[in-house]
């Protein structure tokens, strides 16, 4: 009888790469750009993903105006909601979908997402995973105060699995936000650390923010989730 019941999952970097998001919602915007502000879409959409590659991380729409001369930052908030509101073109990592058809039937299968509610359930819907979970919890939807590092989307979501916390897992990308609260209620906690991850360089701020298992792949996930159950 393993002593794991429930498996939880992070959303963004963990079940697909956030980088695919970004450069989705630029495409949207650049497309919207072109109509409304007359700059050519394949060369708008090269500067936004060249501004991100280059690292940066706020500020982008204001920069990309000016770098295209447009003297336009009473258009940002639009262009955030463009970029907010367009239906998304990703896909889960490769390896997710057959990971998950291993896992389902053995476990219950959770979902833990921080994020505007909107945004997290566009993604959510274009990733076409929904069948494979039990429970989603957007922590969104519990207000703003109860994103991650909070406990409670965390309760949540073991509640809605009938789980117990030591018979859970909590599988993340980001030690900032990801374990603390996890932790806090007594889930065991994973640290899906992948080469060139956003927050992959990030350290845990604490003692408390640590996860129990690190892993660089996801096949390795099923792996971690068998020395949990020794
Ligand atoms: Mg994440």
């Amino acid at each position: 009888m393993p002593k794991l019941q429930a498996i939880v999952f992070d959303l963004d970097d963990t079940l697909y790469s956030e980088r695919d998001y970004v450069l989705s919602g630029f495409q949207a915007v650049a497309d919207w750009a072109a109509i409304n502000l007359g700059i050519e879409a394949v060369t708008g959409y090269a500067t936004l993903a060249n501004l991100y590659f280059e690292g940066v991380r706020n500020n982008t729409f204001d920069r990309w105006l000016t770098l295209h001369n447009k003297d336009r930052s009473d258009i940002v908030p639009t262009l955030l909601d463009v970029y907010r509101q367009h239906t998304p073109k990703i896909e889960p990592f490769p390896e997710i979908v057959e990971i998950l058809q291993t896992l389902v039937g053995s476990y219950k299968i959770g979902l833990v997402s921080d994020g505007y509610l909107g945004v997290q359930q566009r993604k959510w819907s274009a990733l076409g995973l929904n069948s494979f979970f039990d429970a989603v919890v957007f922590s969104d939807s519990l207000g703003r105060e109860n994103w991650k590092p909070s406990t409670a989307p965390f309760k949540l979501v073991l509640e809605k699995l009938d789980s117990l916390p030591e018979f859970s897992v909590y599988i993340g990308d980001n030690p900032r936000k990801d374990f603390f609260g996890a932790r806090q209620l007594g889930m065991q906690t994973i640290w899906f650390k992948r080469a060139l991850a956003e927050y992959g360089n990030l350290e845990p701020p604490g003692a408390d923010y640590h996860p129990h298992l690190m892993v660089e792949s996801l096949v390795q996930v099923l792996s971690s989730i068998e020395q949990l159950n020794l």
